[in-house]
């Protein structure tokens, strides 16, 4: 019933309440302003100068990440953050689900396999009723005709890591994840936001350890 009522619905820009277009929540004038994160370094994700060619960035060259590729969607710039933040924090589920339909219009070509969401610790999915990055991978999965992996596990509660600065977010996060599978051949580990990309690290490292060496990140959005 829940289902038909949705669909009955008609789309409506989640940004400026036009009407919507091509079957999402997002007018024309709208998505043509997305902030598109197409000119980025293939490791990392960070947008790189329009001069420069798409190739790693001097701190990916200097210092190479564990993850073996990254795509980023978005720069995290409007009004891609807000819908971050009404989609994690103010239960707008509607708006996750627009932000999952814009990441299927860039699939990195690395994506061949499971996807594996960020995983959530269980005291927070209790507060917050449900998991962000799950509900971001779960269409992703569902449209590229991939299983999802659910071999990560968070161990230990971390404390915010926004109020952190790069040092601190790095402690916070050792061995907070778990590997409670056997990783596929391939895996794909999703998140909405990669900021320093400490917590992706994190995941990376812990795949790694279970036996997974090559390991690619894709997210929504990059703060640069
Ligand atoms: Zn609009
Ligand atoms: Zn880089």
């Amino acid at each position: 019933m829940a289902c038909l009522a949705r669909q009955a619905l008609p789309l409506r820009c989640l940004v400026c309440e036009e009407p919507g277009a091509d079957g999402r929540d997002l007018c024309l004038a709208c998505h043509a302003a997305l902030p598109w994160n197409d000119h980025a370094c293939p490791l990392c994700a960070l947008p790189l100068p329009a001069h420069e060619p798409a190739e790693r960035c001097g701190s990916c060259l200097h210092e190479p990440p564990r993850q073996s590729a990254a795509a980023a969607v978005f720069l995290y710039a409007a009004p891609v953050d807000q819908l971050l933040i009404r989609f994690k924090f103010h239960q707008d589920l509607a708006a996750g689900r627009l932000l999952s339909q814009l990441m299927l219009q860039r699939v990195p070509t690395f994506v061949a396999g499971p996807l594996a969401p960020v995983p959530l610790h269980w005291r927070r999915l209790r507060s917050r009723g449900y998991d962000q990055a799950l509900e971001l991978t779960r269409p992703l999965a569902r449209a590229l005709r991939q299983p999802l992996w659910r071999g990560l596990q968070r161990d230990r509660l971390t404390a915010a890591q926004s109020r952190l600065d790069a040092d601190a977010r790095r402690d916070n996060l050792r061995d907070a994840f778990a590997v409670t599978a056997p990783p596929p051949a391939r895996l794909t580990v999703v998140d909405d936001v990669m900021t320093t990309g400490a917590t992706l690290d994190a995941v990376v490292h812990a795949v790694q350890r279970a036996g997974l060496p090559d390991v690619a990140l894709w997210v929504c959005a990059r703060v640069p």
